[in-house]
């Protein structure tokens, strides 16, 4: 059984919603992970932060604006009267909970139950319209099956556990909707895979039904070898092995979240990157094995913050790093890059909401430099440790730009390189010149 998820612009209009259909074969049985219709998390979240900051009367304007919009999506999406009403309803329902938001308490868990109610509308109205053209599905709910534990991580075994027997429920089935990004935490909340979740969803999904292959439809064909929103003239790579996937959706490549390959990458399942408006283009295949000896993509991953410690008293002492590490791991911040030195350690985070504890920590072993606004730029390959000559194209096509730290043999696959943000754009152009 395989799992196809379609992202925001595959379904960003009644249209594109409708052509859905010259990809699915309603046929074959088959779990389809629904984003919502794009532009709408955002709305979404700004709704959010409108109550959050008490502004009920901006919320109230901006749920009436997101309305007018689903009010003539679905007079696009449907042809008949009957179906018009459904999905009014639906319309109704969801933004009537979003305008009863305003006489409760709002609290973090009302903002996350907001954002869910993209994927819940845009799967619901997709599942009405199959219905007015005679198409049989069943609509599963991802919050009864999709989980996460105590440290947001989502639980594959749970997932199994629950989603077949929904599955088992419709032998006479063959197409599941259902949506993507949403889930339920630990405290049964409804909850959510963090931004561009839905891809997430799906290979979870893959792997807890052991699917024979997962598809993520979006608006490019497959991973590019570098952010064709900055660089002109970036190729899609015919085929990448999951750990090259997963460096570059974790540094930045958008067209995948970026923890969504480590579901299908335990479980063996192919994921395959494939373009909604080009449905026969080859796109990029994602499995275990990898071309070799190849430089294959760069990506880019902006907000990052670097810290210096500089102390030449403590460094060379054994335990130093552990103790570092321990300031990092008690606030709970995942640290990206790493360089050391015998006086002092350099290393990144993205995360810093508690960068003011954790220099405060850090200044105890001597001196402590920030630097914002920087930008990790990684490059993907095949550089195993025989592999000669690389690091030195690399360098090479950068040489012009102030380079604040590197990183190559943490993997054999990925080398990166900390610089400004401003200096982003011309950095990729130029390894993408030089290097391509
Ligand atoms: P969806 O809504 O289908 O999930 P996304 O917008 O999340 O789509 O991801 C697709 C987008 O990712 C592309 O339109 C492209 O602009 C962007 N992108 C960034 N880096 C890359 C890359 N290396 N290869 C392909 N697309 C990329
Ligand atoms: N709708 C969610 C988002 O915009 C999830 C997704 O599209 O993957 O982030
Ligand atoms: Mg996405």
């Amino acid at each position: 059984m395989k799992v196809l998820k379609f992202g925001g612009t595959s379904v960003g209009s009644p249209e594109r919603m409708k052509k859905l259909l010259d990809i699915i074969d309603p046929s074959q049985r088959q779990i389809v992970v629904l984003s919502a219709v794009s532009g709408t998390t955002n709305n979404l979240v700004e709704i959010g932060e409108a109550y959050l900051a008490g502004n009920k009367d901006k919320a109230a304007s901006l749920i009436a604006i997101l309305k007018e919009k689903y009010e003539v999506f679905i007079k696009e999406l449907f042809a008949k009267r009957e179906y018009l009403e459904q999905g009014k309803e639906v319309i109704d329902y969801h933004f009537g909970l979003l305008s009863n938001l305003a006489n409760d308490l709002f609290t973090s868990i009302e903002e996350k139950v907001i954002l869910a109610q993209g994927e819940l509308l845009s799967t619901t109205l997709y599942h009405v319209y199959l219905k007015e053209i005679g198409i049989r599905s069943v609509l599963l709910p991802a919050l009864d099956f999709m989980k996460t534990d105590e440290d947001n991580e989502p639980i594959v075994d749970y997932i199994t556990k629950h989603i077949t027997p929904l599955l088992d429920k419709h032998p006479e089935n063959n197409l599941f909707i259902t949506q993507g990004y949403i889930c339920r935490n630990s405290f049964g909340e409804i909850d959510n895979l963090r931004r561009g979740g839905s891809d997430y969803t799906a290979s979870l999904i893959g792997a807890g039904i052991r699917s024979e292959e997962v598809q993520i439809w979006t608006d490019i064909d497959g991973m590019h070898n570098n952010d064709p929103r900055i660089v002109k003239g970036t190729m899609p790579i015919a085929q990448l092995s999951f750990d090259e996937a997963a460096e570059l959706a974790y540094f930045g490549a958008k067209i995948l979240h970026p923890q969504s390959v480590f579901p299908a990458q335990r479980y063996k399942i192919p994921v395959r990157l494939l373009n909604t408006m080009d449905p026969k283009a080859q796109g990029t295949l994602i499995t275990n094995t990898s071309e070799k000896d190849k430089i294959k993509s760069i990506a880019a991953k902006d907000g990052i913050t670097a810290i210096k410690i500089q102390s030449s008293r403590m460094l060379l002492a054994h335990g130093f790093l552990r103790r570092v590490f321990e300031v990092f791991e008690r606030y709970r911040t995942s640290i990206d890059m790493i360089t050391t030195s015998e006086v002092a350690v350099s290393l990144t985070i993205d995360d810093t909401t508690y960068l003011k504890e954790i220099t405060a920590e850090l200044l105890g072993f001597g001196t402590v430099d920030i630097d914002k606004d920087q930008t990790i730029v990684c490059v993907v390959g095949d550089f195993g440790a025989e592999k000669h000559g690389y690091a030195a194209r690399v360098l090479e096509a950068v040489k012009h730009i102030p380079i604040r730290m590197i990183s190559y043999g943490g993997s054999d696959h990925n080398m990166s390189i900390l610089i400004k943000t401003e200096d982003k754009t011309e950095i990729l152009r130029s390894l993408h010149h030089r290097l391509f």
